[in-house]
């Protein structure tokens, strides 16, 4: 079966809640429902409710989430919070988290079982340095990134699922990978995938590129096999050029 394209936004740390409805109206204006695609956008915790009470057409995802559904975990958010909310997506793992809070492969694990149990699709990223790509280390990195990170979880739940390759040295740079290292990256996430679970779990699971993604760049990276959608920094934080990318999409 088809795997259906996912093309989401990240904002990061960007947008109040104003700036995030004013986004909101905005896009959802212009946008068209595209049944042969799916758009989202991931939002900080304290936009997530505007979004979702203006999204039409656009998948609203959480950056983050905490395993445990609640207790004394100060400045967290639980997977139930969330699911309140109407959030059906949440970012797991992005490099940003791994790298400034000391995000581990098993706290990814441990996020993305939570997530799925209530249903709530995990997009986790993994994706090497810099210093790890000029080593040569890509492969070895992709790969103990998803033993960990999947650690744990079934065969349906990693169908459902979608993992962002996201190279560091390509995210914010303007440096995005060429679409041959990007396609033969997630290529080897989907072999990997299939050598941890099976064949079906790998043709289901969807896999998308991130770094650098652009209007400009972006239908190459989709004219790839195992290139299924793309997660976007920089260039969806304005509705002209987020909307250009969709387009570019369709
Ligand atoms: P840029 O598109 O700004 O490079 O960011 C990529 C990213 O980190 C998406 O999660």
């Amino acid at each position: 079966m088809a795997r259906k394209p996912i093309i989401v936004g990240n904002w990061k740390m960007n947008k109040t809640p104003r700036e995030a409805e004013e986004f909101m109206k905005g896009i959802e204006e212009v946008l068209t429902g595209n049944e042969n695609a799916d758009y989202g956008i991931g939002a900080p915790y304290v936009d997530l409710d505007v979004c979702v009470r203006n999204a039409k057409n656009l998948i609203i995802a959480a950056e983050n989430c905490h395993e445990l559904d609640n207790g004394a975990y100060t400045g967290e958010v639980s997977v139930p919070m969330l699911k309140e909310v109407g959030i059906t997506y949440c970012i797991i793992g992005h490099s940003e988290r791994r790298t400034y809070y000391n995000e581990t492969d098993a706290a990814c694990a441990a996020k993305c079982k939570r997530l799925c149990a209530d249903g709530i699709v995990p997009i986790l990223c993994i994706g090497e340095t810099e210093a790890e790509y000029d080593a040569g280390k890509t492969a070895d990195v992709i790969k103990s990134q998803l033993a960990g990170s999947l650690a744990g979880l079934t065969n349906e739940e990693v169908a459902q699922m979608v993992i962002a390759y996201e190279p560091i040295w390509a995210i914010g740079t303007g440096k995005s990978a060429d679409k041959d290292i990007a396609e033969n990256c997630c290529k080897l996430v989907r072999e990997t995938v299939k050598a941890l679970y099976d064949e079906a779990t790998a043709e289901a699971v969807r896999i998308q590129y991130g770094g650098s993604v652009k209007p400009t760049n972006i239908a190459e990276y989709m004219a790839c096999k195992d290139i299924d959608g793309a997660l976007i920094g920089g260039a969806s934080l304005k509705v002209d050029s987020f909307k250009e990318i969709i387009d570019a999409t369709k």
